[in-house]
């Protein structure tokens, strides 16, 4: 006998689940690229992609995924030997500066470990030093996949205004678009990247980029811009295909189109950020209950410091591997595993597991989750507090 059969559940912070009518959409036959309804569809669909960001900003569209469009970004902002200034709060703010320091940038890192959001007083105080304004970019990672902290963007904006310093923020919002609250004009973000494969419901393959006026005319002296990244023909082509620079990923704009639709026309933007913090809550509230008789912790304490599409915990004794391959093997679920928690070859990595509730997740799929971590705790004897689903059935319950 098994309890794996029936759909399985990826409950990974990217890829996510794919709606089966996304899926729909890009089962066709290739369109013409050079004329025909593809064009009014991808004008469509990046006009939404600013709605999705809520800017008035341009957007270009990258065949690449998200380390692609972390160097679309860093193409466009940078020459070589300019400086940045990174906020890692994770595994993937590390992982930005790294790219950006490959590709010729000077990068000044502050560490805010990985428990924590950046510190906005610490970049108001690194850029007050950077007295002669050699700092082009502040990087920040809206949601740190890795750790599930979230960042406040709003107060880095402000503490790069309070420095009175001309850097532009540029910030990750690969794992926030579509399930947080994220106001790209209100809150003065300059440069913004994401890609198709997380809140927007898509396969991986598509990364995003949008820039603000102000880095769009700073773009035009940044001397790492090769043809591909470049963002000025992508934003104002003079032919369709100049969008993409080439060929158009055809299947993923049918894909993207759908997600959309879905996103913004019908559930609509703000309803779908509420539902990401409701099942945030449902999750935390049964680890909450879970770390009451065990080993087990959120990773992030505070909870307007947590991510709402993603959770990341700690399960001791290794208690987290051995849980993910019980609720994979025996109930069809597969939970994320831990990244850069610890080095690579601590035993301790076994730790750690992330939860993901980022995109087309609804209620009874966060539940049906956490039943079957529980399951899988008391098959594997790992101590734990009891009343973990009493208190996300609660949160559900509370909400709906
Ligand atoms: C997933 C992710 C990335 C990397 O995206 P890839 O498509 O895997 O290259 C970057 N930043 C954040 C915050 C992410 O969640």
């Amino acid at each position: 006998m098994t309890l794996s059969n029936g759909r399985r559940y990826l409950a990974i912070p990217g890829p996510t689940v794919v709606p089966d009518r996304v899926l729909a959409a890009m089962h066709r036959g290739s369109p013409d690229i050079y004329a025909g309804e593809l064009i009014a569809m991808a004008e469509g669909v990046l006009a939404d992609l600013r709605r999705a960001a809520a800017t008035r900003a341009a957007v270009a569209i990258y065949v690449g995924n998200g380390h692609g469009a972390w160097e679309a970004a860093i193409a466009n902002m940078f020459s070589r030997g300019d400086r940045a200034l990174v906020a890692v709060t994770g595994a993937f703010g590390a992982g930005w500066a790294n790219a950006a320091e490959g590709m010729g940038v000077a990068v000044e890192r502050i560490d805010f470990g990985l428990r924590r959001p950046a510190d906005p007083a610490a970049i108001a105080a690194a850029l007050g030093a950077d007295t002669d304004r050699k700092i082009r970019a502040v990087l920040v990672t809206h949601v740190d996949t890795a750790t599930a902290v979230r960042n406040d963007l709003a107060a880095v904006r402000a503490a790069i205004d309070v420095a009175g310093h001309p850097a532009l923020l540029a910030v990750d919002a690969v794992a926030s678009l579509g399930c947080e609250a994220l106001r790209m004009d209100d809150w003065g973000i300059d440069v913004l990247v994401a890609a198709s494969q997380k809140g927007l419901m898509c396969p991986p393959g598509i990364g995003l980029l949008w820039l603000s006026d102000r880095a769009r005319t700073a773009a035009r002296d940044a001397d790492l811009r090769t043809p591909y990244w470049e963002f000025e023909s992508r934003a104002d082509p003079a032919e369709f295909w100049h969008r993409f620079g080439g060929t158009p990923p055809t299947h993923h704009l049918y894909g993207l189109r759908e997600a959309l639709t879905m996103l913004l026309h019908e559930e609509g933007l703000e309803a779908a950020w509420a539902r990401h913090a409701v099942l945030a809550r449902a999750v935390w509230a049964a680890f909450d209950a879970w770390g009451r008789g065990g080993d087990i912790a959120l990773n992030i304490a505070a909870p307007g410091d947590r991510s709402h599409a993603v959770t990341a915990a700690r399960i001791g004794g290794g208690g987290a591997a051995r849980l993910r391959a019980w609720c994979e093997a025996v109930a069809g679920v597969t939970l994320g595993v831990g990244i850069g928690m610890v080095e690579p070859d601590d035993p301790a990595r076994d730790d750690f597991l992330r939860v993901a509730h980022m995109g087309h997740v609804n209620a009874h799929m966060t539940l049906g989750t956490l039943a079957v971590m529980e399951a899988g705790m008391r098959a594997l004897d790992i101590p734990h507090g009891p009343g973990a689903l009493d208190a996300a059935a609660e949160v559900v319950a509370g909400a709906g």
